[in-house]
């Protein structure tokens, strides 16, 4: 990790160092390996910076019958290997430089997998939780269609992420149908992938991102002399990356210590049946008084003993104070971003790995691309298949991570960047820059 403030090629481009940037942040650590592969500068200073930052203001009428203005965005970071792709979410913090880093993170992850899919992210800063489905659907549809063509199948495929669901991707699906000529109105359902299953979605899509994970974990583990089967976890959030991730461990056997959400904090040394948990969450909306466990405060579940601690939540969460307190051997970021690089550093000190999200949580658009790939084959894969195919893009992208570690003598994240940036720079030799 490198320890100057600033990376030349970000002062060159004019960003004053905002430790607090977790765009900046980010485009560093990928600047750090890009250096280590003496990738040439103008690739540096392309990849610094996005392709297109789009931004949308536009109305929606309340169930009230009042009107509120709503902030969207979508970043198209990068489409040299393909198609842009990434998720849309919706959260009351969402904001510029938090979509830049993202949609960044999603051109390093679809390279690692080799995919042939480019780099974006989207979001609307709102509390999906404080309207209603009506409200939401309305929202939804608003913003696909201030999107217009800068979201299409071959140009700019989005999915869920953080407080978007299939619901939300139906009805970005069923507006760009709606906007498109009738004769090109059906391929229009691939401008979108996590979609319901009825609707061109794919079968494995809604466990996908654990279900990477539990890959990545099985592969990686070894090395580090634990066991999939006996390790102890605990998460931070519990909605889809979170639940799948709890669920499919302790179906492998592993124990699920402690989780923390925003509601609160729980810990069961004896284990947290997960899908127990998850019904609850269902139900209720958040982990708190889950019966099958104690409640705990937040720094107690960072103490919490464990083999592997795993974040599936917001960014940043892992900071050096929260570094400090961690009893975990290893970090598994299921999460985009949620170490700062303060919180790496100490880990890193205290000979805990963290194995980065580029990696962890690429299951998600892996399936996705599986998802959009069946719609333009006109294809229904069966559940073998997804997990086959799953696996074996997971395997390799580890094998890739852990090849570049040796290589370069790194941390993983590095590595994973140095393995994401060899294709990106090989392309971009044989492509040149036009004109
Ligand atoms: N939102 C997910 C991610 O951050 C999935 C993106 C996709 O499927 O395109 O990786």
């Amino acid at each position: 990790m490198s320890e100057v403030l600033i990376n030349n090629v970000l002062e060159e481009l004019g960003f004053r160092y905002d430790p607090n940037s977790v765009y900046q942040q980010t485009i560093n650590s990928v600047l750090h390996a890009a250096a280590l592969l003496e990738l040439p500068h103008h690739l540096q200073l392309i990849l610094a910076q996005p392709k297109n930052e789009i931004m949308v203001h536009f109305p929606v009428k309340m169930d009230s019958g009042r009107y509120r203005l709503f902030k969207g965005y979508r970043v198209q970071h990068n489409n040299l290997l393909g198609p842009f792709k990434g998720g849309i979410r919706y959260h009351a913090s969402v904001n510029l430089d938090e979509i830049k880093a993202l949609a960044a993170i999603m051109t390093m992850k679809c390279s690692l997998l080799r995919l042939p899919l480019g780099g974006a992210k989207g979001g609307v800063q709102v509390d999906p939780r404080s309207i209603s489905q009506d409200e939401l659907m309305r929202l939804t549809r608003r913003f696909t269609t201030a999107l217009g063509d800068n979201i299409g199948p071959d140009y700019d495929i989005p999915a869920p992420d953080l407080g978007t669901n299939a619901q939300t991707m139906a009805w970005m699906a069923d507006t760009y149908m709606m906007m498109s000529m009738p004769s090109h109105s059906a391929r229009g359902q691939s401008v979108v992938t996590g979609k319901p299953l009825e609707f061109g979605g794919s079968v494995g899509r809604d466990k996908a991102t654990g279900q990477g994970l539990v890959f990545v974990l099985e592969e990686i583990l070894p090395e580090l002399g634990l066991k999939l089967e006996t390790i102890s976890i605990s998460l931070i959030g519990f909605g889809n990356v979170g639940s799948w991730t709890g669920r499919l461990l302790c179906q492998r056997g592993a124990k699920l210590r402690a989780v923390l959400d925003h509601t609160g904090a729980i810990r069961s040394d004896s284990g947290i049946d997960a899908a127990a948990l998850t019904a609850h969450v269902e139900k209720t909306g958040g982990v708190t008084g889950f019966p099958g466990a104690d409640a705990i405060n937040e720094d107690d579940f960072y103490r919490t003993k464990v083999d592997v601690f795993i974040p599936a939540a917001l960014e940043q969460m892992v900071d050096l104070e929260r570094a400090k307190i961690m009893d975990c051997k290893v970090v598994a970021e299921a999460a985009n971003a949620p170490t700062t690089p303060p919180g790496e550093r100490h880990l890193q000190d205290r000979g805990i790995p963290v194995l980065p999200a580029v990696l962890c949580n690429a299951g998600g658009v892996t399936v996705s691309y599986f998802e959009w790939k069946q719609n333009r084959q006109a294809e229904t894969w069966d559940a073998e298949t997804v997990d086959a195919q799953l696996k074996k893009h997971m395997f390799a992208a580890a094998a890739r991570v852990k090849l570049a570690k040796h290589r370069f003598d790194c941390d993983m994240r590095t590595a994973a960047y140095v393995a994401a940036l060899e294709s990106i720079g090989r392309v971009y030799r044989l492509r040149g820059i036009f004109p």
